[in-house]
């Protein structure tokens, strides 16, 4: 079977060889008679799956002993409201808003705490870069500073972290990392709390995972929910309520193929070489297409773009279907296309992209 390639943002494409293994699996994990679905979270095999899965993704990212590392559900949306009640103390919180994610960030923290813009990516209207840390107006008592190091839906990208301190402000990270969690290495130095949706490049959707520093850890408000509290996560090692025992056995599936292939150095690699192959081809097209976002803060992961002539939007997501190219259409938000290209999403799936987009540009430049 050939399958298509999948442009989604997410939920998006998983490697192909988790999927044949957790086929191969399903009726029954490693002799247990049981599918991973139908085991008790307090049992032996699922403990073992559970474990394994976080010391995992503990190697990959080289998460220090003293962050835990919790896999909770909601996703990035409930976050929003969870992380405010956990570490904000109904305080300051500053928020730089870079795009849709860190503005809807932004405003569910405000039922919960003093939550304001310390800084602002928006320039006649639209999301097109990174305001220089050092104009970042953070505030002597914020509890903490968030922001979304990928903007999924504007395509902009922290390549560095700021580093909080250095800039003289005592205030710890946080950073929204949902859609390029485990495509680059992640600076423990300059991070509190990191958060990511599983459904980009971890696996199906309802896993959400949490990755905080021990001191951030128990000071929740009384508001609450105490499934939510991160002292009770932790302290029963994410199995407070029953986790999304599926879902964590995918994501882990997912953490050994990449150790697999290389770890998270081949798949900022292959992010580069990814995205280095489209910018390029939008940099260099003749103004057919058009990326528009500040070159210094582009993602690796997402990457939307526009037609000149946005008349044949249709025909080209019509094509591109047609190609085996599924899941172009950009964010309504922003209109245009975007290409997710994340980690199981291979070199060939942008090639053929690239192939299509100058043919359809030859055929309607
Ligand atoms: N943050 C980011 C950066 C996202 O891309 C998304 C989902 N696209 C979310 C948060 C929200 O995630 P969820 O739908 O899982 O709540």
């Amino acid at each position: 079977m050939h399958r298509p390639y999948n442009f989604s943002a997410g939920p998006a494409m998983l490697p192909e060889p988790v999927l044949q293994q957790a086929a191969a699996e399903m009726l029954d994990w490693h002799g247990s008679g049981m599918s991973v679905m139908e085991m008790s979270h307090r049992g032996k095999e699922f403990i073992h799956i559970c474990a394994q899965a976080e010391s995992d993704l503990r190697e990959l990212l080289a998460v220090p002993a003293n962050y835990r590392i919790l896999f909770m559900q909601g996703g990035g949306l409930a976050e929003n409201a969870i992380v405010p009640m956990n570490l904000s103390r109904g305080g300051a919180v500053d928020f730089v808003v870079t795009g849709s994610w860190s503005q809807k960030s932004a405003k569910e923290a405000q039922r919960y705490c003093d939550a304001r813009v310390a800084a602002s990516g928006q320039a006649e209207g639209r999301f097109h870069g990174i305001p220089d840390p050092a104009s970042w107006a953070v505030r002597s008592d914020a509890a903490y500073v968030h922001v979304c190091s990928n903007e999924t839906i504007h395509g902009v990208e922290f390549h560095t972290l700021p580093d909080l301190a250095a800039l003289g402000h005592s205030a710890p990270l946080v950073i929204d990392c949902s859609s390029h969690i485990l495509s680059r290495a992640i600076d423990w130095s300059r991070v509190g709390l990191a958060f990511a949706g599983a459904q980009k490049n971890i696996g199906p959707a309802g896993v959400t995972i949490v990755i905080a520093r021990e001191d951030l850890i128990g000071h929740a408000m009384a508001v609450c929910p105490s499934a939510f509290d991160y002292r009770n996560v932790a302290d029963n090692q994410s199995m407070y309520n029953t986790p999304p025992t599926y879902g964590i056995y995918i994501a882990g599936l997912v953490f050994q193929w990449i150790k697999v292939q290389g770890g998270v150095p081949e798949m900022e690699r292959r992010a580069l070489e990814k995205s280095g192959l489209l910018y390029d081809y939008l940099d260099g097209n003749g103004g057919f297409y058009r990326n528009p976002i500040d070159p210094a803060a582009r993602s690796r992961m997402n990457v939307p773009f526009v037609l000149a002539d946005e008349s044949l939007n249709e025909a080209f997501l019509r094509g591109a279907g047609e190609a085996g190219l599924l899941q172009l259409k950009g964010h309504k938000s922003v209109g245009g296309m975007r290409a997710s290209i994340y980690n199981a999403m291979p070199l060939e799936g942008v090639q053929a992209l690239v192939s299509f987009m100058q043919d359809f540009a030859r055929r309607h430049g």
